[in-house]
């Protein structure tokens, strides 16, 4: 599955930026580096950036453009914590290194609120994320959240928005109460992405775009990679492909899913309106299986997204087919003008656990299962630091069991529909 393309899709994101995403050229002949990263979406470039500080000679090919896939058209919510929630971790890990790896996921969300300053560029950052409870017999999650956070991870932000409390929070009659996380928050991740490229650059670091890496093999001193026009060639290669892997590692590629994912940003509201919508200008996102999410842009739309597609691609009508979840959770919008849509893909794994590992000179970051604004940024971390000689947040990673998907590519994306069809029909119950 690939799309290559000279452009960014037209999201909200792309279209909003001030000025166009800088070109970056293609690699035309063969060049040298001391790390070789394949895919320029967060987990690609939050390692070269580490690395480029850190003095390597880092290279960056990317198949389309920075930011192109994921990284460039997410809800841009900075969640803490992995798609698969804390019990896969600790079984794994054991609570002392489920602990560790917590710790980790704090630093990432601090470091996401201090690096675009630290490096003079801006992400529209806003702090504040509410995870909201849909039906009654789910209010005790929240409960159960906040309390387990406390007591195993000893993280004591958490604060649960009760029943008559919520309307200060969301201007929605959905939502019964909420889990509110002071260090999360909600950014823009184009912005983020050009702006790391940016800092990579000023490092020293070199990106080449419209370069696919069609092949790679090992040698003696480590590595060369083929491109359409040059080979790289280099000591240690890092595969950060995301759902794209399929043509460039078969034995990655079992271990993950992709899947599509879709939102829309309704044209600018009136300031009043959308500060009545969310009057603390959290994101949020519900506890159901299937969640809706969403948040307000620096100019008042909402950006809205929920539904994924395991079977097809993406919805041709991505505003009829998001619309009807919309105004359910704001029938005061019935009709919104919705200016932007677009989809992206996102990578599963089977228990949707992270999939960060490395062998023989080669790593990989994968499985973030639609939660990875944070998560690419904690794993690059424990990749670049491994890198670098310090392997003890690696090592935690690689202790998590992440199973190929039975029946190879012709069973895996059917038996996964029919699983998310079970977490739909508990929705409704
Ligand atoms: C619509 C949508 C909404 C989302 N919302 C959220 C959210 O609100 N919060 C959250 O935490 N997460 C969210 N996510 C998930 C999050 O965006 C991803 O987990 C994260 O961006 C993954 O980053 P990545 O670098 O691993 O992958 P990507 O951003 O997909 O980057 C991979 C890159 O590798 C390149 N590539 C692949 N193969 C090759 C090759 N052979 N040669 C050269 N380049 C190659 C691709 O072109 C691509 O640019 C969302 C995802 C989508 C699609």
């Amino acid at each position: 599955m690939f799309v290559e393309s000279t452009r960014h899709v037209e999201s909200y994101y792309a279209r909003t930026l001030p000025g166009e995403a800088p070109e970056r050229p293609a690699l035309a002949g063969d060049c040298d580096a001391d790390v070789l990263i394949v895919g320029a979406g967060f987990s690609g470039l939050h390692t070269a950036l580490r690395l480029a500080l850190a003095g390597r000679r880092v290279v960056v090919v990317e198949a389309s453009r920075v930011a192109w896939a994921a990284s460039g058209r997410n809800g841009g919510q900075a969640l803490l914590g992995w798609s698969c929630d804390m019990g896969p971790l600790e079984q794994s890990l054991g609570l002392e290194g489920a602990r560790e790896l917590w710790d980790s996921m704090r630093w990432a969300a601090r470091e996401v609120r201090e690096l675009p300053a630290r490096h003079g560029f801006d992400i529209d950052y806003r702090p504040g994320s509410l995870w909201t409870a849909v039906k009654r017999n789910r209010i005790a999650l929240l409960e159960e959240a906040r309390d387990e956070a406390a007591r195993k991870w000893c993280y004591d932000a958490l604060r649960v928005i009760a029943e008559q409390e919520m309307p200060e929070w969301v201007g929605s009659p959905r939502y019964l109460a909420a889990l509110y996380d002071p260090e999360a928050g909600h950014l823009n991740p184009l912005k983020l992405a050009l702006g790391i490229a940016a800092v990579i650059e000023r490092a020293g670091g070199r990106i080449f775009e419209q370069t696919r890496v069609q092949q790679w093999r090992e040698t003696p001193t480590g590595f060369v990679a083929t491109t359409p026009q040059g080979q790289i060639r280099a000591g240690t290669l890092v595969l950060a492909c995301n759902a794209y892997i399929d043509r460039l590692d078969r034995e990655l590629a079992r271990r993950v899913l992709p899947v599509g994912t879709y939102q829309v940003a309704s044209a600018p509201l009136d300031p009043q309106l959308a500060h009545t919508l969310l009057p603390r200008n959290s994101c949020v996102i519900d506890n159901q299986f299937v969640p809706d999410y969403f948040r307000l842009s620096p100019d008042h739309r909402l950006l809205f997204g929920g539904a994924c597609t395991y079977l097809g691609g993406i919805p041709k009508d991505i505003r009829a087919a998001i619309r009807p979840s919309l105004e359910r959770v704001y029938p005061q919008l019935r009709g919104v003008e919705l200016e932007y849509a677009w989809g992206g893909h996102i990578d599963i794994s089977i228990r949707r656990t992270p999939d960060v590992g490395h062998a023989r000179g080669r790593y990989w970051l994968q499985g973030f299962s639609g939660h990875g604004v944070l998560p690419t940024l904690a794993a690059a971390r424990a990749v670049s630091d491994a890198i670098l000689g310090d392997t003890r947040l690696l090592s935690l990673y690689e202790a998590i069991h992440n199973p190929r998907f039975p029946g190879g590519d012709a069973l895996a994306a059917p038996l996964e529909a029919l699983g998310k069809f079970w977490y739909r029909m508990r929705d409704v119950v």
